[in-house]
């Protein structure tokens, strides 16, 4: 029997594996693909975006995103050390930029909203924005300096999550889906698929967008996969500053570029559409006229978790705290991976901390 079980090695499930493994408790993860080859992550533009979302975000929400965000410099340091592999963590900051006269009135609401929730926000004229962002093209008509809206990457943060996981003692089982999960002797008994299962004290359902089909019968987890599409092109921009405007944002990466994102509700199917990529394009190159000459590289498609109240569901579901949840991270999954890896911890060794109270997954339960 272990200790711990978590299903689902995606960036939550490894994040909640590592911190739990560190603390000294027995952890095995359960993945259902290859590292990295199915989970929303991979697809994951890994954006630290607290301020230029606010006005998108449900107010928990954002305070769970700013207090994750305190801890991201620490904790993406610590997991390149122990892992020896450097997660792409860039500090160079975000510019929301115009495109014509409405962009620019809706930037003025964008403003108004970051300073009512205590961003550092600065105006731009154009020629800042190009002081910055040095690719943007001449359609740019003004911006919005966001110094603290960051970037990782996810990708490299899956393997240094893996392997961070593995060097603290943890097990990470590929290829392992979990079929259903049942009450067993006073533990909990996890059925693999090909008729193995495994037998484990506590269990923790990080499963992203697929938690709700690995809940115990009867528990609700109102969970359901919200598709995107980035497109990711073979060519860096001249700056790492991201640059976002009201319809994509552009992801400069140290030795490519992303383009993203759409936002499709259209169940489990994984093409991507003509359509969205067009749009994708045709916005990317009005703000970066060079998009026009990069290869494309690859379409990457994904599934966020998306959540009906738009809050992550983390917490204990049972008294004796032997069932937790970490689901519905929708669009911030990768903002708020050490939150929730803190907030799992606290939950299973039971120490109270606010911010479980908004995250309660027991909320759905009442009807
Ligand atoms: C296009 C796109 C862009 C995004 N950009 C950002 C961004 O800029 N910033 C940000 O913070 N977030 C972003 N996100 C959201 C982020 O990727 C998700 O919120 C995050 O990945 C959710 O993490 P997760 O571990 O819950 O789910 P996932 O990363 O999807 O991982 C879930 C894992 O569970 C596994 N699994 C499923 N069922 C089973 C089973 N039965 N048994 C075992 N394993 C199972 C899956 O194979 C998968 O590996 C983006 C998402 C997409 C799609």
């Amino acid at each position: 029997m272990t200790e711990i079980a978590v299903v689902g090695g995606g960036i939550i499930g490894l994040a909640v594996g590592e911190e739990l493994a560190r603390a000294g408790h027995e952890v095995t993860v359960f993945e259902r693909d290859a590292l990295g080859e199915g989970c929303a992550a991979a697809a994951a533009a890994g954006m630290l975006a607290p301020a230029a979302e606010v006005d998108a975000t449900p107010a928990p929400t954002t305070r769970l995103a700013v207090e994750s965000h305190r801890r991201f410099p620490s904790w993406a340091e610590r997991l390149s050390r122990a892992s020896g592999i450097d997660v792409g963590f860039d500090q160079t900051g975000t510019v929301m930029v115009a495109l014509d006269a409405d962009d620019l009135r809706e930037l003025v609401h964008h403003e108004e909203a970051q300073r009512r929730a205590g961003f550092e926000t600065r105006r731009l004229s154009r020629d800042e924005v190009r002081a910055l962002q040095p690719s943007v093209g001449p359609a740019v008509v003004g911006g919005l300096l966001l110094p603290h809206d960051w970037q990782v990457d996810p990708r490299r943060l899956l393997v240094a999550l893996a392997t961070a996981l593995r060097s603290a003692g943890g097990t990470l089982r590929e290829h392992a889906p979990v079929v259903g999960i049942e009450r067993h002797d006073g533990a909990w008994l996890l059925r693999l698929a090909g008729g193995e299962s495994a037998v484990a004290r506590r269990v923790v359902i990080a499963a992203g967008a697929w938690s709700a089909s690995v809940m115990p019968p009867g528990v609700p987890l109102p969970v359901r996969p919200v598709r995107g599409t980035v497109i990711r092109l073979g060519t860096p921009l001249e700056s790492r500053a991201v640059v976002r405007t009201p319809r994509a944002y552009i992801v400069p990466r140290e030795d490519s570029t992303l383009l993203g994102a759409t936002v499709e509700e259209r169940g489990w199917a994984r093409e991507a559409l003509a359509g969205g990529v067009f749009e994708l394009l045709k916005e990317g190159r009005r703000a970066v006229p060079s998009v026009d000459d990069m290869p494309v590289a690859e379409l990457a498609v994904g599934f966020r978790p998306g959540i009906r109240d738009g809050v992550p569901a983390i917490g204990a579901l049972d008294e004796e705290r032997t069932l937790i949840v970490a689901a519905g991270h929708y669009r911030k999954g990768i903002e708020l991976a050490p939150l929730t890896a803190d907030l799992v911890r606290a939950s299973l060794e039971g120490r109270p901390d606010p911010l479980l109270a908004e995250t309660d997954p027991r909320r759905f339960m009442k009807g």
